[in-house]
């Protein structure tokens, strides 16, 4: 869900790359850009407010660090930012050993509730090993108990009926009954939401609430939910003093600005974000993961930063072509694999360039090793003549590197068409540097 933002920092970092420091001019307009991003997805106005300042306050006047361009630096500020953002302390689900683990989970309707409480239990039992009881209070939506019977069934959790009952507050107090007499290690008790937020639904939480005392008071929120997220977080968390979130529906297609949002508002840390429809599918949320992914092509500039780079001193020297050799390629591959590998580069580019079954196909670890030992199994003439190694040599490099002469022919194929590539990256820019990349990748794998 959050590519779509990823997707808009493309050009910011593109327009301030290549200063050796931040104007008021260049900042002024980097952030008014940053601002229509994070409106185009939905981050609540008050929360970009508070990013502008930030950002603002560490960036001006600053001098870049001699090892980043104002283009990284800035993105380095911007994702802590967005990190600080969604960073609450006690992001973990508190698991008490000896007294009842008490969850009451609410939201609105549709928010994923009953789904997220089956997942919760399925979670707590799978990596805590404890033993969980369920129970709805939701008497108003058609089959909403039926429902979490059905989710509890799959999720292989305990399920306490409430389906003789017509009252939520009658229900809570069985249920707290329960409670008190059972060997349950946590209970997770859903409550019913409303389309909106409505004054009968709180009043109701409220009461629910303390009757249970619960130990975790958890906010389900979508993740489509938009601009609205700020206030329905509030007004959750005014009237529930909330202890936590879960994200749900990360998995489809939003633009990523609520978790901003309910974030920041509530000051409560998101615990989980549900990813699937699947009772497996919730995941510990880790604000850091999450803005790398918002931010991923900060990766992606480096290496391109280290390309153009070393293109440039070449260039210098007048001779870009004859200065790329094996070793040089080879520093290359290594540079790829220090920057955690094509696959993670891949899952950060904000563009989908493969589709499933080519990344599947794609094995990088193992073919860059295989062709990192191939290069050194040559001598250092070899490395900087390819065009000397013939047959005889072929057969030799093979054998040092445990390889096959069909191995070596697919490196230097490989390392001709990069060479042919890399004289084309300088001085491209960002977006037409990724298209290279994309024709790149596929060559050398
Ligand atoms: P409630 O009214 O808040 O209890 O919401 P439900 O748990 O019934 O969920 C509403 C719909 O959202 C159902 O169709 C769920 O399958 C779906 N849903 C819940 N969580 C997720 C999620 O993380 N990803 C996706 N794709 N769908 C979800």
């Amino acid at each position: 869900m959050f590519d779509n933002l990823a997707k808009k920092f493309i050009s910011i970092v593109k327009n301030i790359s290549g200063y050796g420091r931040i104007t008021e001019k260049q900042l002024h307009q980097t952030l008014l850009q940053v601002k229509k991003n994070l409106l185009e997805a939905d981050v609540s106005y008050i929360v970009i407010k508070e990013i502008i300042t930030q950002i603002k306050k560490k960036v001006i006047g600053k001098d870049i660090n001699q090892n980043l361009t104002p283009g990284q630096e800035f993105i380095k500020i911007l994702k802590q930012e967005l990190i600080s953002i969604m960073h609450h302390k006690e992001t973990e689900i508190k698991i008490h050993e000896k007294n009842p683990n008490i969850f009451l989970i609410v939201g609105l309707q549709g928010s994923g509730k009953t789904t997220s409480v089956g997942k919760l239990g399925y979670f707590i039992k799978k990596k805590y090993k404890k033993k969980v009881l369920v129970a709805s209070t939701d008497i108003y939506r058609p089959a909403a108990i039926e429902q979490l019977f059905m989710i509890s069934k799959q999720s292989n959790i305990n399920f306490f009926n409430t389906n003789t009952f017509h009252d939520p507050i009658e229900i809570s107090k069985r249920f707290m009954k329960e409670i008190k007499k059972s060997s349950y290690d946590v209970f997770i008790l859903d409550t019913a939401g409303r389309m909106h937020i409505n004054q009968n639904m709180m009043q109701q939480i409220k009461k629910i609430k303390k009757i249970i005392q619960p130990t975790e008071t958890l906010f389900i929120i979508d993740a489509m939910m938009g601009q609205d997220a700020i206030h329905v977080a509030k007004k959750f968390h005014d009237d529930l003093s909330l202890t936590g979130l879960i994200l749900t529906k990360t998995d489809s297609d939003t633009k990523g600005g609520s978790a901003l949002s309910a974030s920041y508002i509530t000051k409560k840390p998101i615990k989980f974000i549900g990813t699937g429809e699947k009772i497996s599918s919730l995941s510990i949320f880790n604000p850091e993961r999450i803005v790398s992914r918002i931010l991923g092509m900060g990766d992606i500039f480096s290496i391109i930063e280290v390309i153009n780079k070393k293109e440039k001193n070449k260039n210098k020297k007048n001779n870009v072509e004859k200065k790329f050799d094996l070793e040089e390629f080879k520093q290359q591959m290594s540079n790829i694999e220090n920057y955690g590998g094509i696959k993670k580069i891949i899952s950060n580019l904000p563009i989908n360039i493969f589709n499933n079954s080519q990344k599947k196909n794609i094995t990088e670890k193992r073919i860059l090793l295989k062709f990192i030992s191939i290069i050194n199994s040559m001598t250092p003439l070899e490395k900087k003549n390819p065009n000397i190694i013939k047959m005889s040599r072929k057969k030799r490099i093979a054998k040092g590197s445990g390889t096959t002469v069909q191995d070596v022919n697919q490196l230097l194929k490989n390392f001709y068409e990069t060479k042919k590539i890399i004289k084309k990256i300088k001085y491209h820019g960002i977006e037409k540097t990724l298209q290279n990349i994309k024709k790149i990748i596929p060559k050398i794998f």
